[in-house]
């Protein structure tokens, strides 16, 4: 893979490709051609993702309306409500929503949404972007099936938060949201290759391709699907004991759908994966190159020597990390995701800010060698050397992300 390649890949997927859309289909057929450039032959595996089109999203404050986008999947409603800023989701702010319709200064999590139904609150506003730069962008939120649970649909919005800092100055006194849309079934899909080994037993590589709903999404995560194109690539001309799976992953945006729907397909499967390796944000122009091993923490000494032995900069820990290889991780596969980590002033994410400006082709080949190398040891072992078992400090965070503990 050359430089040109790659700049070559950013270009052709600079558009917006959020899970379940068409856009997302297209990507997904491209990375399938690049696969069949390759020689190699990928298929597109679909699975179900909740869709809506929205038809009204309006946010009145006080008989002034407010720019918003409204939450997909959340319903149809017209609520009146007394307006409440809660920059707080303590006990004492939760003990006062009721009846009203409440900012938060987060986004919307599981637990927040729980609390707010089982508190009596009208309805949410959300905002995000940042009122220190020039635009006026609103990300398209969803209330995620897992976050709303068995809980009753509340009207929600987003909005930018220049407006958000006005709603609260103003001392708003009632907001009004009108939403309505059509929820219907749609399909995602993650686009899946094969490599067979010596053996049965697989190490799986995965990479989301999906983006969110302003960004194009290079850096987060075309950057790791041209990874996984490259570590293909380096494997046709390298032998590998173990037998490789490739999973670019759809719709990892909306909560991981497509590594969950994957894990939930192949059940049978999961018993021969020795491990997952993920890539999940590489080759950036600015950050240092991150580990979160999700698995024993010998992991972490083991990748760490290897970056001594190729002096190459990575900082390996053990964590649970926001990405497909959690759905693994959760199977009791071990699991490393890779990443270089830009701080928010040099390289921001999850906006129209995240385009193939932010990155350097020739990271991304340093970063695809290193992880080429940490991928050849494991794909080479006479055993996989990673206990495939998860220590009780990752099933503990596992169940923490996961929502099955609090
Ligand atoms: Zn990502």
């Amino acid at each position: 893979m050359t430089a040109e390649q790659i700049m070559k890949i950013f270009r052709d997927t600079a558009y917006v490709h959020t899970g379940g859309s068409a856009e997302e289909l297209r990507a997904a057929n491209y990375l399938k051609d690049c696969c069949a450039e390759l020689g190699l032959e990928a298929h597109l595996e679909t699975f179900e993702v909740q869709m809506a089109t929205m038809k009204t999203a309006k946010l009145i404050a006080d008989g002034v309306e407010i720019e918003c986008k409204g939450y997909l999947n959340c319903g149809c409603h017209e609520v009146e409500a007394p307006f409440m800023y809660m920059p707080s989701n303590d006990k004492v702010s939760m003990s006062q929503v009721k009846g009203k319709i409440v900012m938060l200064d987060t986004g919307m999590g599981a637990w927040t949404y729980k609390d707010l139904c089982e508190n009596g609150a009208a309805g949410f506003i959300t905002y995000d972007g940042n009122a220190n730069y020039v635009d006026w962008d609103i990300d398209q939120k969803e209330l995620r099936s897992f976050v709303r649970a068995d809980n009753p649909k509340l009207p929600g919005v987003n909005i930018n938060a220049k407006n958000a800092i006005q709603l609260v100055n103003k001392d708003t006194k009632t907001v009004k949201i009108v939403i309505d849309q059509d929820e219907y079934v749609g399909e995602s899909r993650n686009v899946v290759f094969d490599m067979p080994g010596e053996i049965p037993e697989t190490i799986v590589f995965t990479a989301h391709y999906d983006t969110t709903s302003l960004s194009q999404g290079a850096y987060d995560n075309m950057s790791g699907s041209i990874g996984l194109l490259g570590i293909a690539e380096y494997f046709l001309s390298h032998p590998h004991r173990y037998s490789l799976r490739f999973i670019f992953c759809g719709s990892e945006e909306r909560g991981l759908l497509g590594s969950k729907a994957y894990v939930a397909a192949h059940e049978e499967e999961l018993k021969n994966i020795a491990m997952c390796i993920n890539l999940d944000m590489i080759g950036s122009i600015m950050g240092r190159f991150i580990a979160c091993c999700t698995s024993e923490n010998e992991l972490v000494g083991y990748t760490a020597y290897l970056g001594h032995e190729k002096g190459f900069q990575v900082a390996p820990y053990q964590d649970v990390y926001s990405s497909d290889s959690t759905p693994f991780a959760d199977k009791g596969i071990p699991a490393i995701s890779f990443a270089r980590a830009a701080g928010g002033a040099v390289a921001t994410i999850h906006n129209s800010y995240d385009t193939m400006a932010l990155m350097k082709a020739e990271h991304m080949l340093g970063d695809i060698d290193f992880i080429c190398a940490f991928s050849d040891r494991m794909a080479n072992a006479v055993r996989c050397p990673v206990k495939r078992e998860m220590p009780d400090n990752m099933k503990e965070k596992l169940d923490r992300y996961l929502l099955r503990k609090r």
